[in-house]
């Protein structure tokens, strides 16, 4: 039996792991968290029989503790909670699947943990990567990526020598926007930008694939998971969403993961690495595949993109501001207090003002942030 907890059940990749879970019948949930969801939270304690579930919201823990008081299960809250749920001894792999820069201290403590890290939560690396990659070496810890792309880049190495890697091909599949130009974009409102022609994702991850932001924060996930420069990796727009990403070696070879847009073979793959198994769902038909495309990123329109390779090349503190101020300036577009255009407005502002520290420390990360916060709660 394999042992896992999962951080961010009830979220897309949550539930998606969960389903990889129900189909194979060798893996154990031992610990779930969640943010608020309790209702979802509850069938899931009920189904997979965690001992451990953390809530973050504590009025919401203790109204968990009351509805499953009939079954075996400890219900805490908070980031104790949250870290408890990290680091549960009975676990093996952790899948890091909750939203956001969150995921900085829980990821950190599984590693000390020693537990290899099923990584969805690409905020973390983003900010505290140079922390994160030298701790997974010295705990001998595999980070196994979720990420799409990074499963693709990562299923692409297999085989090759790490060595001979000259550049990364990044795609992106140029969200529901592609082709647009900044004025056609003034008006855009929530409804237009979390719809996403190829991938159903949580909110946030939506509107970033929307702006290109998050296409910027897997440049920066990539350069951290595969010990590359930010100008080793080349974004390319592949509007169909069928060649996950590639690479390109020395010699000019260049190797590519393709299938359907199915978060479970990367999830599956993550967790059974580097067995493969069989997976239930659409293959690819090449038969009825008309064409595979191919387009340069438009960086002066989304130009989120151009400010993430900024962050990715001076690294620092700085990747850590351009994370947080896009996760605050995502809320208050979901919120409808800021337009779209003002989200990467609100980022370079943010870039602007900054004093960049080198290898920021895990309190420094976490002061940056606030500080990122404050500065747009006084501005906006
Ligand atoms: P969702 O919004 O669907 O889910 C987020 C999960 O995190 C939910 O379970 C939520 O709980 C939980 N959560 C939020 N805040 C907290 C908190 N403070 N404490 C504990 N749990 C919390 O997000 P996605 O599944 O889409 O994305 C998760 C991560 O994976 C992101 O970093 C994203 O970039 C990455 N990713 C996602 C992909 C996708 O296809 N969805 C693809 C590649 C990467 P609750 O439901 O209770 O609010
Ligand atoms: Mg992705």
């Amino acid at each position: 039996m394999k042992k896992i907890g999962i951080l961010g059940s009830t979220g897309s990749i949550g539930t998606q792991t969960l389903e990889i879970v129900r189909t194979n019948k060798d893996i154990e949930v031992t610990a779930l968290a969640a943010g608020s969801n309790i209702s979802l939270l509850e069938q899931q304690i009920r189904e997979f029989r965690p001992s451990l579930a953390a809530v973050w919201d504590p009025d919401r823990a203790a109204q968990l503790k009351e509805n499953v008081r009939d079954l075996d299960v400890k219900i805490l809250s908070g980031m104790d909670g949250l870290l408890a749920a990290a680091s549960d001894p009975c676990s093996e792999i952790l899948v890091t699947a909750v939203v956001g820069m969150i995921g900085v201290l829980p990821t950190i403590e599984a590693i000390k943990a020693g537990k290899d890290i099923a990584l969805a939560n690409k905020e973390t690396l983003v900010t505290a990567g140079h922390i994160i990659m030298p701790l997974a070496r010295e705990k001998q810890v595999k980070i196994l990526p979720v990420d799409s792309e990074h499963s693709a880049i990562f299923q692409s190495l297999q085989g090759g020598q790490r060595k001979s890697l000259h550049k990364i091909l990044l795609t992106a599949s140029g969200g529901p926007f592609r082709g647009k130009k900044k004025e056609e974009l003034e008006n855009i409102q929530v409804e237009d930008a979390l719809k996403h022609p190829n991938w159903e994702m949580g909110k946030k991850i939506t509107i970033d694939s929307s702006t290109m932001v998050n296409k910027g924060l897997e440049v920066i996930e990539a350069k951290w998971l595969f010990g590359v420069t930010a100008d080793q990796i080349q974004v390319v727009v592949q509007p169909q969403s069928i060649i996950h990403s590639m690479v390109e070696y020395e010699d000019g070879a260049v190797i590519a993961q393709l299938g359907t847009p199915d978060m479970k073979l990367p999830i599956q793959y993550a967790l059974y690495y580097p067995e493969r198994r069989y997976l239930p769902g659409d293959r690819l038909d090449f038969g009825a595949l008309s064409e595979i495309t191919f387009e340069r990123p438009d960086m002066e329109t989304f130009y989120g993109l151009k400010l993430a390779y900024e962050a990715g090349r001076r690294g620092g503190s700085l990747p850590t501001v351009f994370n947080a101020a896009n996760e605050r300036a995502v809320a208050m577009f979901l919120d409808r207090k800021i337009r779209y255009l003002q989200i990467p407005e609100i980022i370079q502002a943010c870039m602007e003002q900054h004093r960049n520290i080198s290898e920021p420390t895990v309190e420094e990360i976490l002061k940056t942030e606030q500080e990122t916060y404050e500065f747009i709660k006084s501005r906006w």
